[in-house]
């Protein structure tokens, strides 16, 4: 469903990917680990094009960006409407609620009608949970509530893949299971998923395949148990010794 080939992104003088191959079939979930630096947001952020790659080859589905050539900004918006991203930092609307945070996209950006909207908003709200908080505002909400509006918010667009830029990493300890279950939830529905995190239980727990990267470099990619219990390469070893 999605194909990365010979991706490489380079800041000024600095390369961060160095030509990244991968595939990722429709349905499953890829956990990207590493070190800090290696690379993770930004292979993330070109995989919806918020950055632009210096070159390579991105398709989901029978939509493909060849960033060697120019592209124009109406196929980049098309191909990013594919996918639905989280970031750590919520990124809600702070003036709506969180009925309005969730709708505001298929209102304004796809021209759906409100009623619809609002009603498969709703919806979305409640299955993260906060059918009850739907005219709360961001600053009303826990920062785990928050992240779960942000999660029903990209939702709401309806996308075949779902970005996770490390979604719990600015939150309290405590609410960061009440996000990785709305996330693994999503994972048994069958939704692709590409998840940045350091939380390694989830990675165990929900993740199809888990991918190390080092130095803009895909290092080593194999099932959770054998990355976790048996990984093959130095650098993974290290690293996972590190955190564990
Ligand atoms: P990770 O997510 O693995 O921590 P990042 O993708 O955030 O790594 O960053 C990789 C490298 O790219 C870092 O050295 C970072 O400083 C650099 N970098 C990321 N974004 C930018 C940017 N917009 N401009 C310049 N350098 C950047």
């Amino acid at each position: 469903m999605i194909s990365v080939k010979g991706l490489y992104k380079q800041f000024d003088k600095l390369e961060v990917l160095k030509g990244l191959d991968l595939e990722i079939e429709r349905g499953k979930v890829i956990v990207l680990i590493g070190p800090s630096g290696s690379g993770k947001t930004t292979f993330l952020r070109c995989l919806n094009v918020l950055e632009t790659p210096t070159k390579g080859v991105i398709s989901i589905d029978d939509e493909t960006l060849d960033f060697s050539n120019p592209i124009s900004n109406k196929r980049v918006a098309s191909f990013r409407r594919q996918t639905g991203m989280v970031f750590q930092s919520y990124n809600l609307f702070p003036h709506m609620t969180a009925l309005e945070n969730v709708m505001e996209g298929p209102v304004t950006v796809k021209k759906e009608s409100k009623d619809v909207v609002r009603q498969r908003a709703e919806a979305l709200l409640n299955k993260v949970g906060l059918g009850d908080k739907l005219d709360y505002y961001p600053f009303q909400l826990s920062g785990g509530q928050q992240q779960r509006v942000g999660i029903a918010r990209a939702l709401a667009m309806d996308p075949k893949v779902m970005l996770f830029d490390e979604p719990t990493s600015a939150l309290d300890p405590e609410l960061v299971g009440e996000v990785l279950k709305v996330m693994k939830d999503l994972a048994n529905e069958g939704m692709t998923m590409v998840v940045v995190t350091h939380e390694m239980r989830f990675a165990k727990e929900a993740a199809d395949e888990v991918l190390f990267l080092d130095q803009g470099v895909i290092v080593e990619r194999g099932k959770p148990e054998q990355i976790f219990s048996n990984p093959k390469e130095a650098r993974t070893k290290q690293f996972l010794s590190l955190i564990e």
